[in-house]
């Protein structure tokens, strides 16, 4: 009996090799970077030493802009929040899409009232302008098209710099055809967008890569921006 159940006992220890050990790091390293991505691509610096083309978000604020950025980016970086004017500042990532990388820039929103407010749009337009490749300009679809809209998309018309008219919150079907109202703008093709839900994103950044050339007019280094949001509480100083 005794000796049965030694036998037994010996048979279920499970041995272990050197090898088997190495498999699981192997394995854990792999399960990680299947959920969170290769670890290279995890650091903050630029890919590449090219000139990436830099694309520069701008709208009025509470548009939808950082839930853009967000939605090209794959995950929540840029800030968001229900209160308008939480960007502090233009923040710039390196995003990607279909294998083509890029710089982004979050132009920001404070929070001006009245007549400062167009005056604000406008001018993160033009600064937008002379950094960017190309510029998004933003619209609320569910609003339509403001004084401060008009005012920047003057000014983004005579610059010259290729410009894409983005229609966002257009969350369902029915709401497309407000959208078509921004034909009126001048800048061609309203592409309508859901940034909070995806919706229509694919397609406009597909239209977005194509537009982009190979490389950025200045060196992404050389345009001084903050690569680092700017933390605070919302609305301070108001
Ligand atoms: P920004 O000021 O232009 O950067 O705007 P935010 O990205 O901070 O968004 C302002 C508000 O609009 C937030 O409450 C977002 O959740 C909301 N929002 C953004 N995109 C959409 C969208 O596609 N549909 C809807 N329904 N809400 C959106
Ligand atoms: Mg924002």
């Amino acid at each position: 009996m005794l000796d049965d159940d030694e036998t037994q006992s010996e048979a279920e220890i499970p041995t272990f090799s050197v090898d088997d050990g190495v498999d699981e790091v192997t394995a854990a390293q792999a399960a990680a970077e299947a959920e969170f991505g290769a670890l290279d691509e995890q650091s903050d610096a630029p890919k590449t030493d090219r000139r990436l083309p830099v694309v520069a978000i701008v709208g009025r604020p509470n548009v939808g802009k950082s839930t853009f950025v967000n939605r090209v980016l794959g995950r929540r970086e840029a800030v968001v929040e229900d209160v308008p004017g939480v960007t502090r500042d233009r923040v710039k990532y390196e995003a990607e899409w279909s294998g083509t990388p890029f710089w982004i820039i979050d132009t920001g929103g404070w929070d001006r009232t009245g007549k400062g407010l167009a005056a604000h749009v406008s001018r993160q337009a033009e600064l937008a302008t002379t950094e960017a490749d190309l510029v998004v300009f933003v619209v609320d679809a569910t609003v339509g098209v403001t004084d401060a809209d008009l005012d920047a998309v003057k000014m983004l018309r005579r610059s010259k710099v290729p410009t894409l008219l983005v229609a966002n919150k257009v969350d369902s079907t029915a709401q497309e055809l407000e959208a078509a109202n921004l034909w009126s703008l001048g800048l061609g093709e309203p592409y309508v967008v859901s940034a909070l839900h995806g919706r229509g994103s694919g397609d406009f950044l597909d239209i977005l890569v194509d537009a982009l050339p190979e490389e950025g007019k200045a060196p992404a280094a050389d345009t001084g921006l903050p690569r680092v949001a700017l933390l605070g509480r919302p609305n301070v100083g108001k």
